[in-house]
This record gives C-alpha cells, sequence and structure tokens, in this order.
C-alpha cells in the first residue's frame, strides 16, 4: 500500500486557545462503564512523537498530511446536540459524554434534529485529567487516517476550556453493547456477524501497523469497535495511538496505559510497547467474541475474573472448547469454524510477542474462517437439494403437511 506519515503532531489549531488550561498530565483511573470495576489504567507518558517524512498516498485507504477537519464552534455543537439534551446521550467512556447531534450533510453547519447527517459528539469531560492529551493524539492520527475500518473524524471543536470531536455516527453501536449487554430487544450477534465483525477490525489494525512508520493502536477492546448499519467494523478513539519504533529500536518504551485484561504481559511488565502488543489485545477480543463473556468480570466468581487465564486451557481441546464457546450461537457455526478460530486466538495471546502473528496473517486466517462457513452452508444446501431430488415424494408430503 505504500503509505508513510508526514509532519504528524502539529498542534491542532485554536482559533480561541488563549485561555485554555495547561492540561494536566498526572496519573489517573477510570471506572469502567458496566462490571463496575476500575479497569481502564494509565498513566501519561512523556515522550513527544515525531512523524517521519514521505510523500502522499492517494488510494482510499490513506495517511494524509495534513487533516482534513472542521473546527467547530462550541455554540455549533451545542446547537446540533440541543444543548447536549439527555435524550441525545449515545453513551460515556473515559474521556466524556458522547452525545448524538445533526448537521447538514453539505456545510457541515448545525442542523434540526432528524434532518441532515448523523454524528457523533464526545465532549471532554473537564475534569479529565488525561483528556487534552488524547483528544490531540486523536485529532492528530484520526484526522489523517482514512480506512473503511476506521471511525471517521470529522472535525474538532477547541473553544476555551472546551474539548469535542465530532464523528461519523455509527448506528449499532459499539461491539461491547452487543456482546454484553443483555438487552431482551436486542438479538445476540450471529456467529457470521461475530466473524464479520472480528475480521473487519483486523483489516483496521492491520491498516495501522502497515503503514511506513507503524502505528500501535495500544486500547483494543470490545467498546472501541463501533459498527454500523451492515456489522462493519470500525475502530474508535486513538487516544492512546502511538508511532511504532524508529529504524533500529525493536520497541517504543511507555508509561504503562491501556485497560486491562486486554493488555498484553510484556507492555504491563516492562512498558515495552511492540506492534504485536496490539495483536494480544486483539486475541482478547476474539475470545470474548467467541465465548460472549468480558475479558474482565469482577461478578464472576474468583479464579474465572480474569477471562484469558480463565478459558485459556479449554481453548487447546475440543471437547472443552464446546463448554467455553457461547451459548446463544450453539448450533450456528461449524466446529471446524470454532477450532480454527480458538486456535487463532491462542496463538495471538501468545506469551512472547515473537510467536504473535502479524495482523495480515490474522486477516488472511479469519477469511479462511468465514470461508468455512460458506462452505458448509453451500453443502448443507446441496444435501438438502439432493435429499430433495432422491426423495420427492417425502419433500412433497412434508410441504403438504406444512401447508
Ligand atoms: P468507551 O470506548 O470507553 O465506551 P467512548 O467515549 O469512546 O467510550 O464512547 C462511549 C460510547 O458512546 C460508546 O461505547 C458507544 O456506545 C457510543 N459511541 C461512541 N462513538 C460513537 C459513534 N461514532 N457512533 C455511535 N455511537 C458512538
Ligand atoms: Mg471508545
Amino acid at each position: 500500500m505504500g503509505l508513510c506519515f508526514s509532519s504528524l503532531f502539529s498542534s491542532p489549531s485554536n482559533p480561541n486557545s488563549s485561555s485554555l488550561k495547561t492540561p494536566h498530565f498526572s496519573a489517573t483511573t477510570t471506572a469502567s462503564t458496566s462490571s463496575g470495576v476500575k479497569s481502564q489504567f494509565s498513566e501519561i507518558g512523556s515522550g513527544s512523537i515525531d512523524g517521519g517524512g514521505g510523500s502522499q498516498n492517494q488510494d482510499e485507504d490513506k495517511i494524509v498530511e495534513r487533516p482534513n477537519l472542521k473546527v467547530f464552534s462550541f455554540g455549533e455543537l451545542k446547537s446540533a446536540t440541543k444543548g447536549f439534551r439527555s435524550d441525545t446521550l449515545l453513551g460515556e467512556g473515559g474521556f466524556g459524554k458522547v452525545y448524538k447531534g445533526w448537521l447538514d450533510e453539505k456545510t457541515l453547519n448545525p442542523a434540526k434534529s432528524g434532518t441532515g447527517i448523523v454524528v457523533a459528539i464526545k465532549k471532554l469531560n473537564q475534569e479529565s485529567t488525561q483528556g487534552f492529551q488524547e483528544w490531540q493524539s486523536e485529532v492528530n492520527f484520526l484526522g489523517r487516517l482514512s480506512h473503511p475500518n476506521l471511525v471517521k473524524l470529522l472535525g474538532y471543536c477547541w473553544d476555551d476550556d472546551e474539548l469535542l470531536l465530532v464523528y461519523e455516527f455509527l448506528p449499532k453501536g459499539s461491539l461491547e453493547n452487543h456482546l454484553f449487554r443483555r438487552n431482551p430487544n436486542i438479538e445476540p450477534l450471529s456467529w457470521n456477524a461475530r466473524i464479520k465483525i472480528a475480521t473487519g477490525a483486523a483489516r483496521g489494525l492491520a491498516f495501522l501497523h502497515s503503514s511506513e512508520k507503524q502505528i500501535i493502536y495500544r486500547d483494543f477492546k470490545a467498546s472501541n469497535i463501533l459498527l454500523d448499519g451492515n456489522y462493519n467494523a470500525k475502530l474508535s478513539d486513538f487516544g492512546l495511538a502511538k508511532l511504532g519504533p524508529s529504524a533500529g529500536e525493536s520497541h517504543v518504551t511507555t508509561r504503562v496505559m491501556g485497560t486491562y485484561g486486554y493488555a498484553a504481559p510484556e507492555y504491563i511488565a516492562t512498558g515495552h510497547l511492540y506492534v504485536k502488543s496490539d495483536v494480544y489485545g486483539f486475541g482478547v477480543v476474539l475470545l470474548e467474541i467467541l465465548t460472549g463473556m468480558r475479558a474482565l468480570d469482577t461478578k464472576r466468581p474468583t479464579g474465572q475474573q480474569n477471562l484469558v487465564e480463565w478459558v485459556k486451557p479449554n481453548l487447546y481441546n475440543k471437547k472443552k472448547l464446546k463448554t467455553i464457546m457461547d451459548a446463544r450461537i450453539e448450533s450456528q457455526y461449524s466446529f471446524k469454524a470454532a477450532l480454527q478460530a480458538a486456535q487463532l486466538t491462542l496463538k495471538c495471546l501468545e506469551h512472547d510477542p515473537r510467536n504473535r502473528p502479524s495482523m495480515k496473517e490474522v486477516v488472511e486466517s479469519l477469511e479462511g474462517i468465514e470461508a468455512i462457513q460458506d462452505k458448509s452452508k453451500e453443502s448443507k444446501n446441496r444435501k438438502m437439494r439432493s435429499a430433495a431430488i432422491q426423495h420427492p415424494q417425502q419433500h412433497g408430503r412434508a410441504r403438504q403437511r406444512v401447508t
């Protein structure tokens, strides 16, 4: 693809920045949204990130030199969300609240609710200590990246103390909502949808890793995978993203940040961050997809709270695998496909980062799993067709009984 990075990390422009408070960079923890655990840990790293030089790529998947983002005023975003009214609230994360808003499709000026295009507007929590740096990372990374499996950033607002981000709206919300929120109105995700989502998210990560100056995403988790109307997965939240090692280096050293349950062991132990640390996070999400259980859940009995530690031994064994697969999708998958997915999960969760596959290999493997599924569907159809040809009377009778 020949991607490259140019002049990263110049500050986004702020027409009224004079009164912006100096951002705090102290250590902080954030409560997780659902299981009531403090699952996100973060200590703000000090290193600045330099981009390499190079030319621009004109493909659909690209990294652009200057972000093509609209700079919004706070008033505009207030008006687009009906004054951040509670009925427009989509969700809340470590950064702050996310609201649904409406903008004119052409001008991106605020529009009346229900008209124009729908957007998601993230509003920085003013108490958030890590917020400014994350906001800046999001603008600098996501503002320059374009790929079907990355959420699109449309613009930002930096008005006095107010920091906001404006994204394309993804109607099906996050993978986390679908996998874990037991909402009787939401059908559990089918096996096919799960594999499609895993493949899409893997393509997003593979794209980041394939750029000339590799991008390490660092916060791969189910809540950061958003879904469009057709269950296409898009990665969001580049607040913790880092550029990969520079020439001659094997890793980037940072203060440890990320989410408990998803972060790679070498990163937690040493602060050494590799592209392959993202592959570990991917393995954890794949395990959540297969089992329908959270990476970390303090509501589970002792010994079962950390999903990887608890169920990893069951992935090696065919019989045991059946016991940990999500019961809500039983009978939807061929066992061969489930077994391959379990083996792929194990490879991603290898302790030594060098033994983990690249995300490109992960994508290929998932495409293979998708193909098994299609083949098994085809062969079922074929069997049914040939049964109908061999026993036409039986099938005729069956139909008659129904009608
Ligand atoms: P977290 O990743 O910790 O959930 P975020 O601040 O990224 O926190 O988002 C909070 C929630 O808002 C998400 O879980 C999701 O349900 C919703 N959300 C965020 N961005 C979008 C978007 N672009 N479209 C639709 N919903 C979104
Ligand atoms: Mg998120």
